[in-house]
């Protein structure tokens, strides 16, 4: 169906930071598949445990054990903090569990309609009810009746929030990116996650962060909140855990973890052996090639040669480029006016970007960047931006 106004390439073949058209021709991608493929284009580690799992077994269902399953539990568990895993496939599914999780929880507190608190600018997915958390009007529109049960509040405005807390007996959680992607890369101040899990403890809402596009290393850390200090109840995390192969995860800690009991919750292809044997392999490799160090120092670099390059642009009282925001491969230009055009611009340049809310270049690079791969995306990327300006 025609759900995608796709742009008039296609590609082949992918190595590292490069994919390849019909015709031969590189493009460095600065996107990865918008976050996920953040090894870069087929990873030897990767394709050899995609190849043997292959191999040996795809898939038994989750009406049986699965040891490469318990495996990432394990692992996910030990570096995120939580207690217990529950596998799917898309983003969007693993917010919906941790939807029905909030809603759950709300019941065992006898609370009979319960209210999420979602942000403005979010995004969460296209499925009805992780459609309805997210903040994009034109996205729903059409699709009404929303569903009920969430209420919005401006993003990185923690006062907003306390003044629920105050008028409000239905809220059971509050769900939010720990850094907005599709938003346009809205890096919240700091001190806000935690004065939100201040809000959640005193209160008993689930702390839920959507990290399916922060997470797994993006940012320089496996996930954005542990800059911050806090443990949340609940996490998501996809987009890059399989390096390309569809897997996303529910993650949650204390008695969110145990709210979803046999038969309460499900999935056919979650945690697949396949999908598992990927996602070992992708957090094994971010941890044998200490690439979390090399995604703090890539994005560093990155967003300092953007804010040098372009800083005659973001000086003054009406500036061209509004902002230059990062948090390690996670990258946000905003310009003054709308920018899409950007997007072929550099297509020409054989370097794949992404705009995002309209006037907000972003880049989610691979961790495997050499430092001249890093470069040439920062000095092209400048330059186009500035022929762009130069424009009317
Ligand atoms: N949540 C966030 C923060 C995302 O960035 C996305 C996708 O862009 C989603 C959820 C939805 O993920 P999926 O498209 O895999 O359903």
């Amino acid at each position: 169906m025609q759900t995608y106004a796709r742009l008039p390439v296609s590609f082949v073949r992918g190595e590292g930071a490069y994919l390849y058209d019909e015709q031969g021709e590189a493009y460095l991608d600065a996107l990865g598949g918008i976050a996920v493929c953040a090894l870069g284009h087929a990873h030897p580690a990767v394709t050899r445990a995609i190849c043997e799992q292959a191999q040996t077994l795809l898939h038994t269902s989750n009406l049986y054990g699965i040891q490469n399953q318990q495996a990432l539990a394990d692992k996910l568990c030990d570096i995120s903090g939580v207690d217990r895993v529950f596998f799917c496939n898309s983003g969007a599914e693993a917010n919906e569990a941790a939807i029905k999780i909030a809603r759950r929880y709300g019941h065992h507190r006898n609370i009979d309609i319960p209210h999420i608190v979602v942000m403005e600018n979010s995004f969460h997915g296209r499925t009805l009810a992780t459609l309805t958390a997210t903040a994009n009007r034109k996205a729903q529109q059409g699709f009404e009746p929303l569903v009920e049960g969430f209420i919005r509040v401006p993003y990185n405005d923690i006062e907003a929030v306390a003044a629920l807390a105050r008028s409000r007996d239905d809220i059971v959680a509050v769900l939010v990116e720990p850094v907005q992607g599709e938003g346009g890369i809205n890096i919240p101040s700091p001190g806000y996650l935690q004065g939100l899990k201040q809000l959640c403890e005193k209160h008993q809402w689930l702390l839920m962060l959507d990290e399916i596009q922060s997470g797994v290393g993006r940012t320089g850390r496996w996930f954005a909140f542990q800059h911050e200090n806090i443990q949340p109840d609940v996490l998501t995390s996809a987009k890059a855990l399989g390096n390309g192969v569809p897997i996303s995860a529910c993650l949650a800690r204390g008695h969110a973890a145990d709210i979803l009991q046999p038969g309460t919750h499900g999935t056919t292809f979650g945690g697949n052996p396949l999908a598992c044997a990927a996602a070992l392999a992708v957090l094994e490799s971010i941890e044998r090639d200490n690439l979390l160090a090399r995604i703090a120092e890539l994005g560093a670099y990155m967003l300092s040669g953007f804010q040098t390059a372009l800083s005659h642009y973001t000086a003054g009282a009406n500036p061209a480029i509004t902002a230059i925001r990062g948090k390690g491969l996670m990258i946000g230009i905003q310009l003054q006016r709308d920018c899409a055009d950007l997007v072929k611009l550099a297509l020409a340049q054989k370097l794949l970007i992404n705009v995002t809310a309209g006037n907000v270049v972003r880049l989610l690079p691979p961790y495997i960047l050499n430092d001249s791969e890093a470069e040439r995306i920062v000095e092209t990327v400048s330059s186009l931006i500035k022929q762009f300006l130069a424009t009317p």
